[in-house]
């Protein structure tokens, strides 16, 4: 008897999460008659996509030259040669037509004069297989892309009568005995049902973890539950070590300010007034891409050249800029200075400082969305019945470090490539396979073990422990001695998870429980970051290693697998992806072009 009685849902498909990856997932899978929920712990249009500002990258050429090998190569090199080769060749390929797609759908992007899709320079987008100047590739709707984009699926959405299962907490993946995704349980925040959606898939867009750390610019909600599910289930993790700092968070608050404002022209300045990006990055200086431009930051802070009374931050120049460029590209942003830091673009600097923004790593897939289980023998072994994307997802296109307006367009282009895959391998007609009812009752365990934890420490300043340790050794700058001590307490740090003290013990509206929850997938997240960190020698991307400030393709151009049980974490290494998709007598990119080199700027 299972410790809760629930209600049983049957579709074809279930996606967990209404961010822009599961809803363009969600549209695709409604658009081809597939019976489809979309389950969502916030109203849809409340997911962190509404808070995307720069844009979306695709090679349009709407503002001068572009191609798609070029955004390919950007991207191949912004991963600092981790990305693999086909999912990047297949993001910049199908991206075109993804943003097209968005357009007829209805995303009001802002136009060029000629009624063309306006598009602006974001960091690390060059032309010429990054000889030639910086390329406008990057899609926008003023400073709000991701909220036109956000609504705009939702509405298409259900005008395609998907179904919206709004406000349940997903807590757990079904699975069966041989290891098929089944469904998943959730808990009706509302009113304190329970429901299990049997499915035949299983999407899981569930965003990323950013709440790991102190300061995140990503929304309270970014747990990482759906990393949380699958290693529950005992699935692996990928890459989780790589974990992306915006240079520009606004000081104190974490809110971001997109780096659409260096694009339109800002630039960042030391207390001596020095563009000193111009010393790191010669050629592209404050579009370099982020790893490398939080990285100067804080060199410039810890070489004693910071901003403010402490000298713990830079500023960021706007106030050069036309007022009226300021209140036509970057409305938004003017607003968050006002808000956040009390200062007026047009007249003053922005304080800022390198925030966490977005994790590269993630559940490993392969670039249909479908989730693998790498072991040694077959390291691209698909789960069946488990699909992930977006932020969530690591397919892997972002590799060590992810390019600006490149996440947005790999939520649509995933999302959509996991529908298009769905619609071949899901059986429409067919019954859903019965559902393990031991999985059921092992969640329903957990479940009411929090509900009913009676221990000595309250969530929220476990949490905090957490973030604290995270922030400070887990961040920019990492040493073997800080990610060896990072380890240690985040040990000890997850092994409380057994003294936590729950103080409600309601069904309805319970946001002690629905934290503790959320604790619960944050934990496997944090502890898979710090152990891939401690283990990887070498320095790539958003990985800095003070100790080891090589790349080193030879030992380390190889994907961090991790599963994580209780406190403990195992570590494997699967191969990196070299092949692309086409060759170069199919009109693919040539070999030469993306082989490993330097990455400078
Ligand atoms: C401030 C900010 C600005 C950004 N700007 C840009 C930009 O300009 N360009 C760009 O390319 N990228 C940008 N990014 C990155 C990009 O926006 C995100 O990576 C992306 O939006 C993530 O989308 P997602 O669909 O994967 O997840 P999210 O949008 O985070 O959505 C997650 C969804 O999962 C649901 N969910 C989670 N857990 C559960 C659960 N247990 N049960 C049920 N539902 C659950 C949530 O309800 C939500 O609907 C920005 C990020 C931030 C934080």
């Amino acid at each position: 008897m299972s410790a809760y009685e629930y209600e049983t849902h049957d579709y074809d498909v279930v996606v967990v999460g209404a961010g822009g990856a599961g809803l363009r997932a969600t549209l695709g899978m409604a658009e081809q008659g597939l019976r489809t929920a979309c389950v969502t712990k916030v109203f849809p249009t409340r997911s962190h996509t509404v808070a995307a500002q720069g844009g979306i990258a695709a090679s349009l050429s709407n503002m001068g030259p572009d191609h798609w090998q070029w955004h390919m190569y950007d991207t191949v090199k912004g991963s600092d040669w981790l990305g693999d080769t086909d999912a990047m060749e297949y993001l910049a390929r199908e991206a075109p037509k993804a943003v097209y797609e968005l357009e007829h759908y209805g995303v009001p992007f802002s136009r060029t004069e000629e009624g063309k899709i306006y598009q602006r320079p974001f960091g690390g987008h060059t032309t010429e297989f990054g000889e030639g100047p910086a390329v406008q590739r990057t899609c926008a709707a003023a400073d709000r892309t991701g909220h036109a984009i956000l609504h705009t699926l939702y509405g298409q959405s259900l005008k395609n009568n998907a179904e919206f299962y709004i406000e349940y907490f997903a807590i757990d993946l079904i699975m069966s005995d041989d290891g098929q995704c089944q469904g998943v349980v959730c808990w009706k925040l509302d009113d304190g049902t329970m429901h299990v959606f049997n499915a035949k898939m299983v999407v899981l867009a569930t965003g990323g973890y950013g709440r790991a750390y102190f300061s995140a610019t990503s929304a309270h909600t970014c747990t990482g539950d759906g990393g949380g599910m699958v290693a529950r289930a005992g699935l692996a993790l990928q890459d989780m070590e790589f974990v992306q700092f915006h240079p520009t968070g606004i000081y104190g608050s974490g809110c971001l300010i997109t780096e659409g404002a260096r694009g339109e022209g800002g630039y960042l300045t030391n207390s001596a007034g020095e563009r000193f990006m111009e010393r790191y990055a010669p050629q592209y200086k404050d579009l370099a891409p982020r790893d490398y431009v939080s990285r100067s930051m804080t060199m410039e802070i810890r070489e004693g050249r910071g901003v403010g009374a402490e000298g713990d931050h830079i500023f960021l120049n706007l106030n050069h800029l036309p007022p009226e460029a300021l209140a036509e590209r970057l409305p938004g942003i003017s607003e968050s200075a006002k808000i956040f830091a009390g200062v007026d673009v047009t007249k003053e600097p922005i304080p800022v400082i390198p925030t966490v923004h977005y994790n590269m790593g993630g559940i490993p897939t392969n670039y249909w969305g479908e989730v693998l289980n790498p072991t040694k023998d077959d390291p691209t072994a698909v789960v069946p019945g488990l699909m992930a994307v977006g932020e969530a997802g690591c397919a892997s296109v972002h590799g060590a470090n992810r390019l600006g307006s490149n996440s947005l367009i790999d939520l649509v282009v995933f999302g959509r490539a996991a529908a298009i895959r769905a619609g071949k391998v899901v059986d429409a007609g067919a019954p859903s396979a019965e559902v393990n009812t031991n999985a059921v009752d092992k969640t329903f365990d957990r479940f009411d073990g929090l509900r009913n934890a009676n221990g000595s420490i309250a969530t929220a300043d476990l949490r905090l422990e957490m973030q604290k340790t995270m922030q400070a050794d887990a961040a920019v700058f990492r040493t073997s001695k800080t990610l060896a001590e990072g380890v240690e307490k985040m040990t000890a740090i997850a092994a409380k998870m057994d003294d936590l003290q729950v103080t409600d013990r309601s069904l309805v509206w319970n946001s002690d429980l629905m934290e503790t929850l959320e604790l619960d997938n944050l934990m496997p997240n944090a502890l898979a970051t710090i152990h891939g960190a401690e283990a990887r020698k070498e320095s790539r991307g958003a990985h800095a290693h003070e100790d080891f400030s090589e790349r080193d393709d030879k030992n380390w151009r190889v994907h961090t697998v991790s599963r994580v049980e209780g406190t403990q974490v195992d570590l494997s290494y699967r191969p990196v992806v070299i092949d692309p998709l086409t060759t170069e007598d199919e009109g693919g990119i040539s070999l030469k072009k993306i082989a490993p080199k330097a990455r400078t700027f």
